[in-house]
């Protein structure tokens, strides 16, 4: 015998309908924003890997100089030993005395070329790598732009839609409290698996709102009655109802007499005074 507090199937697709309700609103509100927020996200990720290559570049640049310096720095040891040798050269005593001399200034005019040689080199590596500084940097600086110009653009759309998206939320809080953990489940696949993100529909003259495949009638009988939970055969949605075939237009109703309609209103407003 089924408690009260026990859920009825059509307490179920009820809760799962307005569920599925919510969850298209917000699909909605995201399908404005559109791919503005993955874009903005992009350009982010861009410009930081933009400036950790300038931080680099640049340490590359202090490196270097680093470099230079150090050979400017032996270049004057280099010469002040020069000084030193030639002073020592006026005081030999001998002739091979005067050759070892010579041989050690020698070695220093060697060892300064190769820092001319080599300070060139580095000049022309800092050359290139000031190039491509510049080059990161205008580009950082149009993507920074981008960046602004799409951050503006999300802002205005989000607020459009921020207050109803905050609502929403609320809403699908409460309402995931009514819908079960095993059925929560069944959703969220269907849901992730439908382009459309309708995981409960209803069947709307006689086809399943999702993907539209006719359903029989017996099926949608069935599905009036509620005693089970009822899928599309073709797509695996959950079918919630069926919703009433759009009525006939209806004929122009005759004018009642002014009597009939007075009598109306005050039986109308009779029904609506509080039976308290
Ligand atoms: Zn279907």
């Amino acid at each position: 015998m089924a408690t009260v507090t026990e859920t009825t199937i059509a307490q179920k697709l009820e809760a799962l309908l307005k569920l599925q309700t919510i969850d298209s609103a917000l699909d909605n509100i995201k399908k404005v924003r559109g791919d503005l927020p993955e874009e903005v996200r992009d350009l982010e990720d861009e410009i930081a890997g933009l400036e950790t290559r300038l931080t680099k570049f640049q340490a590359e640049i202090s490196s270097f100089e680093e470099q230079i310096s150090n050979y400017k720095i032996s270049k004057k040891d280099s010469d002040k030993l020069i000084v030193k040798y030639k002073e020592q050269q006026m005081n030999v005593r001998n002739n091979r005395e005067f050759d070892a001399i010579s041989k050690e200034i020698e070695l220093q005019g060697l060892e300064m070329e190769i820092a001319d040689k080599r300070i060139k080199e580095i000049d022309f590596k800092v050359l290139n790598k000031n190039d491509e500084v510049a080059s990161v940097e205008s580009n950082l600086h149009e993507r920074k732009k981008d960046l602004e110009i799409k951050q503006k653009e999300l802002e205005v759309i989000i607020g459009e839609s921020e207050e109803d998206e905050q609502k929403f939320l609320k809403d699908r809080d409460k309402a995931l409290k009514s819908v079960e953990e095993r059925l929560l489940k069944s959703y969220t696949k269907l849901r992730d698996n439908a382009i459309n993100g309708l995981a409960v529909v209803m069947v709307k003259r006689g086809a399943c709102g999702g993907c539209f495949s006719s359903v029989p009638p017996q099926r949608q009988t069935d599905i009036k009655d509620k005693k089970k939970l009822i899928v599309c055969e073709h797509c695996g949605r959950i079918l919630a109802g069926v919703e009433d075939p759009i009525p006939a237009p209806e004929k122009e109703k005759k004018p009642r007499g002014k009597a009939a309609t007075a009598a109306a209103a005050a039986a109308a407003a009779a029904a609506a005074v509080p039976a308290e």
